[in-house]
């Protein structure tokens, strides 16, 4: 298949801005591929040639490309970066040089979707020294036999900005639309055509199984939706994840997962790092919520796998958490994340920071699927698969509230199960969880899904009231305006403010001029940008969570702050306490 004909589909998604012409116009293309090109023709339509969970760099960035553009056409860099400047888009600038060239081979191939596929797959593979030439001359090959057209996605692609605006979903729809509907010629009104409910559904849930379209889209060519209904978990192919609901309290949560009490189970609610472990013998590779495969950044979780999984064939879903080596405590988020982006020294961070993964899942075991199994027979499962003796691998500490026969004098036996609930949700924050997860034992693992079968509940962080006590002039069109706060709270211990975070969102134009007029004049000093002020404004501030910070000199950040109200029936001192900021990082303020 010749690329043009795929820059000619390009151009088209290009050309609209409706999903469902977007969607007719993938579908006749999907439609016409060949048998070899159509799983390229649905990577490429994405911009991307790997699969969901492949880790694919391809290690090509703007400063590459312009070389290679250089190569390509004998046009000076200068002149491209000018042209990129003036676009605002290096494909458009690519697609300028190669109208400009200087040099052209006698006879320059025609361009394939083979040869752009395999050449940018490659890519990815170059490693050491000379590999960023071995690039250059890779894409400088593509260029040299590329139209301006061509040029313009190529460089889009291996830059990762293919911009034509086509998502998941509308290439779920076109491959119902092109392979299980049957006809792809719209109505008589020239409306575009829309694929049938069920043909989404099928698509759907088989991609959710694979995280693969171009397998997706493949088996409905060939086998229709009996083929994709056929679609299974596969060991080292990631699933997605279940998705949690919030729920306003515990009581919340139960009644949202299950009718019947019995059917509830509560799990603590982990702040680490989701990982669906996948083991084969020997084998494992650990990917994370997002699909992506992290098996070379937790040398220490493969070793406690291998050391305590006695299935042979598994994939375990759990939530690993950072500890603390010396106490095994739980340590923040943000401590443990850094475990996951860091590809180097990966065993020195294990020591830093161990992990423990708690597990909740077994979605395939001993060479089956265990989705449509209901949960209470996953965990039967779950149970069998590792041996629980081990410091870093464990199952999820859990508590069925209602129990048969626990509840002498109560009725219905609801008046315990909910005590019960609520009295493991508080260990649970306690113990430096973020909260609990209630689970429908009854329920299939529906991937994607985020209906009725999971439910968080997590404490609602109460408003603070806090001291402005420094500010900074904001930037762009609110440039006249104090916009940029630090907000501090109060330490009657020893009569002064601690700061506490930077808050610079949640207020209106309105809202930001009537601040910037109470805090003018409470300007103590100036320095550029940053004003020291008078504290006196106390301000209600929303925010997520308290975090455990250095960079302030409470001790915490508030993560994720917003102007809720001004408070100016209070002064400095009737501002929130440190104590108070402690006591509710440390979880005692739940929402019971
Ligand atoms: P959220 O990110 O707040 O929507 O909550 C969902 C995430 O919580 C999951 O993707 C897991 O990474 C994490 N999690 C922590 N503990 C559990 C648990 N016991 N069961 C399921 N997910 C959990």
């Amino acid at each position: 298949m010749e690329y043009a004909a795929l820059v000619d589909v390009y151009r088209r998604l290009a050309a609209t801005e409706s999903t469902n012409e977007k969607t007719a116009v993938l579908a006749e293309a999907f439609a016409d591929a060949d048998a070899e090109h159509l799983p390229m023709v649905v990577a490429l339509v994405r911009g991307t040639v790997f699969r969901a969970w492949e880790p694919g760099d391809l290690g090509v960035s703007s400063g590459l490309t312009v070389r290679a553009l250089r190569k390509a056409t004998g046009v000076d860099e200068d002149r491209i970066e000018e042209r990129w400047r003036e676009a605002g888009d290096l494909g458009d600038a690519a697609a300028w040089a190669v109208d400009h060239r200087r040099q052209r081979t006698l006879v320059s191939p025609t361009l394939t979707v083979r040869d752009v596929y395999r050449t940018l797959r490659d890519l990815a593979t170059y490693e050491g020294t000379g590999s960023r030439d071995r690039r250059i001359d890779a894409v400088a090959g593509l260029i040299s036999d590329a139209d301006p057209e061509e040029a313009r996605y190529v460089v889009r692609t291996a830059l990762g900005h293919l911009r034509v605006g086509v998502g998941g979903g509308t290439v779920r729809d076109a491959v119902a639309l092109a392979f299980l509907d049957g006809d792809v010629s719209g109505t008589d009104a020239g409306d575009p055509p829309t694929p049938s409910e069920d043909a989404v559904a099928a698509v759907e849930r088989a991609h959710q199984v694979t995280n693969d379209f171009p397998l997706v889209a493949e088996t409905a060519r060939d086998g229709g939706r009996a083929a994709l209904a056929d679609l299974d978990v596969e060991l080292f192919r990631p699933v997605e994840v279940v998705l949690a609901r919030n729920a306003e309290s515990v009581d919340a949560a139960l009644a949202d997962v299950a009718a019947d009490l019995e059917d509830v189970l509560l799990e603590r609610k982990f702040d680490g790092a989701r990982v669906q472990i996948h083991k084969d013998g020997d084998e494992v590779r650990v990917f994370t919520r997002r699909l992506l495969e992290v098996t070379e950044q937790f040398p220490d979780v493969v070793r406690a796998v291998r050391e305590r999984v006695t299935a042979a064939s598994c994939i375990l879903d759990g939530e690993a958490v950072g500890t603390d080596p010396e106490t095994g405590d739980p340590v923040p988020f943000q401590q443990f994340s850094k475990r996951i982006r860091q590809e180097e020294d990966v065993e020195a961070l294990a020591d830093e920071v161990p992990a423990v993964v708690h597990l909740f899942d077994c979605l395939y075991f001993e060479g089956a699927s265990l989705l449509d199994a209901p949960l209470r027979d996953r965990l039967d499962r779950l149970s069998a698969a590792f041996d629980p003796a081990s410091d870093s691998i464990e199952r999820a500490a859990n508590c069925r509230p209602a129990v048969p026969g626990d509840a002498p004098g109560d009725e219905d036996g609801n008046g315990d199960a909910v005590d019960a609930a609520w009295a493991f949700y508080r260990e649970a924050l306690a113990a430096g969880h973020e909260g609990v997860m209630a689970k429908n034992l009854a329920a299939p693992y529906r991937p994607g899904r985020r209906v009725g079968t999971m439910a968080k509940a997590k404490p609602v962080m109460e408003p603070l009231d806090l001291v402005v006590t420094r500010a900074q002039w904001s930037e762009g069109r609110r440039s006249d305006f104090l916009g940029r706060l630090f907000l501090g709270c109060y330490d009657p211990e020893t009569d002064a403010l601690r700061e506490v975070g930077r808050l610079a969102t949640g207020y209106t134009d309105e809202e930001l001029r009537d601040l910037t007029a109470r805090l003018e004049p409470l300007i103590a000093e100036e320095d550029g940008r940053r004003v020291d002020l008078e504290p006196e404004v106390v301000l209600e501030v929303e925010y997520e969570e308290i975090q455990p910070s250095t960079e302030y000199d409470s001790g915490y950040a508030l993560r994720f702050p917003r102007f809720s109200r001004f408070r100016p029936d209070l002064g400095p001192e009737d501002a929130d306490t440190l104590a108070r900021v402690e006591r509710l990082h440390e979880g005692e303020n739940g929402t019971q």
